[in-house]
C-alpha cells in the first residue's frame, strides 16, 4: 500500500506500541501510566509483535452512528465488516477490524497479524488518520 512519506516517519502509526511493567512483566495495550496489577510506575514502552488470535468476533452490517455526520460516507462504504476481539500473543486483548478476507473465513482461534490502514478521512482535503487492523494469517 502506498502511503505518504510523512506517515512512515511516525513510528506509533505503524507499530503497536503499548507499555510493559518492569516489576511484574505485564503488558498493556493501549498504553497505561500505572500498572493495574502491581501499581508500579512508570511503565516502559513496549512494541507488540502484532500477532494474535481471534477470541471472538461479530459482523457489523449497519453503519456506526456518527454524531457529527462527518464520516458517515466512509462508514457506509465499510459495511459489512468484521469486528473482533483479538488476544495478542503477549497477553492483552484488543478490539479491531479484520480486513482482506471473506466474512465466512473468520473463525474463533484463527491466527491474525496486524496491518495499518486508513481509518478515517475528515473532509476532502482534511486529515487522514491511520490505525491498526488485523488480517488472517494463511
Ligand atoms: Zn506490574
Amino acid at each position: 500500500m502506498a502511503v505518504p512519506k510523512i506517515w512512515r516517519k511516525i513510528p506509533q502509526y505503524y507499530n503497536l506500541i503499548g507499555k510493559s511493567c518492569q516489576k511484574c512483566s505485564e503488558k498493556y495495550f493501549p498504553p497505561r501510566d500505572i500498572c493495574p496489577e502491581c501499581g508500579a510506575y512508570p511503565l516502559v514502552d513496549f512494541k507488540f509483535s502484532g500477532k494474535g488470535k481471534i477470541e471472538t468476533f461479530t459482523i457489523i452490517r449497519s453503519p456506526l452512528s456518527d454524531p457529527e455526520g462527518e464520516n458517515l460516507e466512509i462508514y457506509f462504504q465499510k459495511t459489512p465488516y468484521v469486528l473482533a476481539i483479538i488476544k495478542l500473543i503477549e497477553g492483552p486483548k484488543i478490539t479491531a477490524e479484520i480486513v482482506d478476507c471473506e466474512m465466512d473465513e473468520v473463525k474463533i482461534e484463527k491466527a491474525v497479524n496486524v496491518v495499518f490502514r486508513k481509518i478515517m478521512e475528515k473532509g476532502k482535503h482534511g486529515v487522514i488518520q491511520y490505525g491498526y487492523k488485523f488480517r488472517l494469517v494463511e
